[in-house]
């Protein structure tokens, strides 16, 4: 079990992502820490949220491997590194407008169950008892998840009406509904007021004391030096530093990278 406890969450080896000549990731390596926040910053254009699509899936990295809790991560499709428990929000909103609130999370949770080849085999036996009672499941869940992230009360608005502080945790919502045992935040801070900011720390550090390992890429350096366990720094696709919040905030290279930003650490 100790062995079991010293593996990390995510390994990454010598993941390298190029467009044409452009190395948007380069050689990059790194362990998240299972239950950490880890950060991973960096000027725009450094490979943030690129990072993010090889995690995901959404792009197939041309050199390097991913190492998910002891295994390859070497499914293609994005659904199935969903299954294996790997959840991301965006760094623009992406929501269906039209659904409510509560039918937003329970589209995470078919995520969960998709593709099963035995739910399929019960469903064709057991058709309209099966289906009630996931219903009634998968709601109550999405429910406690709303009541969680204190949407409770939106449960019937349309995602599109409400406020762009709301559709941010309504994201992570859904992103919780697939039960994943690592959360991909991308910028959960951006466009919030400092009012919508201000309880983000603590919505954060509650997920994770749910289990949930969470890499957080973000530009609020208040919020990502007050709750990240340890940062990777960016810069052109490649490490610069990685750290502690202390030593990444001493860091020479850091300051060097972010001189003339206006985020700087
Ligand atoms: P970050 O999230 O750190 O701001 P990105 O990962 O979005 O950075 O982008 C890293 C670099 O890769 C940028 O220079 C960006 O223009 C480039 N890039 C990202 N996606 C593509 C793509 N699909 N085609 C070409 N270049 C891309
Ligand atoms: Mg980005």
């Amino acid at each position: 079990m100790a062995e079991l406890a010293n593996e990390p969450c995510l390994a990454i080896e010598g993941l390298t992502k190029r467009f044409g000549g452009f190395y948007a990731l380069n050689d990059l390596t790194m362990a998240v820490a299972q239950g950490a926040i880890h950060a991973v910053i960096g000027p725009n254009g450094a490979g943030k949220t690129t990072f993010f699509n090889l995690i995901t899936g959404v792009l197939t990295a041309d050199t390097g491997r991913i190492v998910f809790e002891g295994r390859l991560l070497d499914e293609a499709r994005p659904s199935r590194r969903t299954v294996r428990g790997i959840a991301r929000t965006f760094q623009n909103i992406r929501l269906f407008p039209q659904l409510t609130v509560l039918e937003t999370v329970m589209i995470g949770e078919h995520c969960r169950y998709y593709p099963s080849i035995l739910k399929g085999l019960r469903d064709l036996l057991y058709r309209p008892f099966g289906e009630a009672e996931d219903e009634r499941v998968m709601r109550g869940n999405a429910l406690e998840l709303l009541e969680f992230l204190g949407l409770a009360d939106q449960r019937d608005q349309k995602a599109s009406d409400l406020p762009y502080g709301d559709q941010r945790k309504l994201e992570m919502a859904r992103a919780l509904a697939t039960r994943p045992r690592l959360l991909l935040l991308d910028e959960p801070a951006a466009g919030l007021n400092p009012h919508e900011t201000e309880h983000l720390d603590e919505v954060i550090t509650r997920i994770r004391d749910r289990g949930v390992t969470i890499i957080l890429v973000e530009h609020d350096m208040g919020l990502v030096m007050g709750i990240s366990d340890r940062i990777t720094v960016l810069n052109f696709g490649t490490r610069i530093a990685d750290g502690n919040p202390r030593e990444i905030q001493d860091d020479p290279a850091v300051i060097e990278a972010y001189l003339g930003e206006d985020e700087a650490p």
